[in-house]
């Protein structure tokens, strides 16, 4: 008997794949994916659901495990910050405390006070500077220290293998945000860390076009923790971003080149102008951590801070008159961005000094000489 019209239409045009061989993944949408026979469908082990990933989670899981030298473990988080918090979490539970540096990602500092603090965590934050000093700090239900170097904002360089040491010698996981050194500036595998999170949103996207995070553990027993509180919480990445994030992964290692020299040219140039104070680049020798940043870093990237002399009103009015420079917040795109940042800078252990306004840039692709002479006009204006 012919099918019916609803039948019919839902059965047509399935089950087409080109077969054809492509560079990259399919992206595949799907939330069931179905299966040959009955007996499959509790198989362990079998992929069974979309939330698992598809073709591309698994594509961009793999690049990023041989980003991070062979890691036994990844993990995508739906954004940076989602992939901060679910790391945390999996690392602590009621009784627990936990040491945070103080110069971590604003919402990250957040998302423990707010979050893990009423859960019953208690949630202690450490001078990013500390170095082995930590193990002052460790306690005996001490669950994980969290790093992020350079710091958020006011790019503090941590001495991560003292940290890490002094935590493995007392058995406690170290996470790091690894966000600006996006895997390829820096091996904090080798200079000791457990796990590297990422916010893939900003030089692993690289066209500030998509949100999405990673969470690398560089051993299993680590990766099976992480990932039995994502699926707990039911954290998927999405097909869409973690195809467009492995895109960007192809070409990050030659536009972080760009974006390291174009940085370094006008962080340079500014330096000379008398209207900036301190400058925050960790490859400039001026920068108070430089030496450590020389150990453990292989180059920078186009993100940087300075001081300007000037009180608010001149540091609004500075910015406005900015042409090239975006005003918004992330980083690591193709445009070149500036915000200021004394609104937003929080501390618990040390107050953060500075004179007049920190103003932190992300030197994008454009040319160097034509971002200089933007700041330049921008400078004179305000003068
Ligand atoms: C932007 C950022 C995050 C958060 O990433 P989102 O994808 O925007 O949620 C986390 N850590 C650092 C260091 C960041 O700069």
């Amino acid at each position: 008997m012919a099918k019916k019209l609803e039948t019919r239409l839902a059965a047509a045009g399935r089950g087409k794949s080109s077969g054809l061989k492509l560079p990259n993944p399919a992206l595949e949408r799907a939330s069931t994916v179905l299966m040959e026979r009955a007996e499959h469908l509790y198989e362990p082990g079998r992929q069974a659901y979309g939330r698992m990933g598809l073709s591309a989670e698994a594509a961009l899981c793999d690049a990023l495990k041989a980003l991070y030298h062979d890691a036994a473990w990844c993990g995508l988080a739906p954004s940076g910050l989602a992939a901060c918090a679910f790391a945390i979490r999996a690392f602590c539970k009621a009784g627990d405390h936990i040491l945070i540096t103080d110069s971590a990602y604003g919402p990250a500092r957040s998302f423990c006070l707010n979050q893990l603090t009423p859960m019953g965590v208690e949630v202690e934050f450490y001078d990013p500077l500390i170095g082995g000093g930590i193990d002052n700090l460790i306690r005996e239900n001490t669950a994980v220290i969290y790093l992020e170097s350079p710091g958020s904002l006011t790019l503090e360089i941590q001495d991560v293998p003292a940290i890490c040491a002094a935590a493995q010698a007392h058995g406690v996981p170290t996470l790091m945000d690894d966000t600006w050194s996006a895997g390829i500036l820096c091996d904090m595998f080798e200079l000791g860390c457990d796990i590297a999170i990422q916010a893939l949103t900003k030089y692993t996207g690289g066209h500030s076009d998509l949100l999405l995070g990673c969470i690398v553990a560089k051993d299993e027993a680590h990766g099976k923790k992480i990932e039995d509180t994502l699926r707990a919480y039911g954290v998927a990445g999405g097909p869409e971003n973690a195809w467009l994030a492995l895109r960007g992964l192809r070409s990050l290692p030659a536009r972080m080149r760009q974006h390291e020299e174009s940085g370094l040219t006008v962080a340079r140039w500014l330096a000379g102008r008398p209207e900036i104070g301190r400058m925050t680049h960790p490859a400039l020798e001026s920068h108070p951590d430089h030496a450590l940043w020389l150990r453990d870093f292989t180059g920078s990237n186009g993100l940087f801070a300075f001081e300007l002399k000037m009180d608010e009103t001149k540091t609004l009015a500075f910015l406005n008159a900015l042409e090239l420079f975006g005003l918004g917040f992330s980083w690591g795109g193709f445009e070149s961005l500036a915000i200021h940042c004394n609104p937003q800078i929080r501390r618990d252990v040390l107050p953060w000094q500075g004179e007049g306004s920190l103003i932190r840039v992300s030197i994008g692709l454009e040319a160097a000489e034509d971002l200089i002479a933007d700041l330049d006009q921008a400078l004179n204006q305000i003068a």
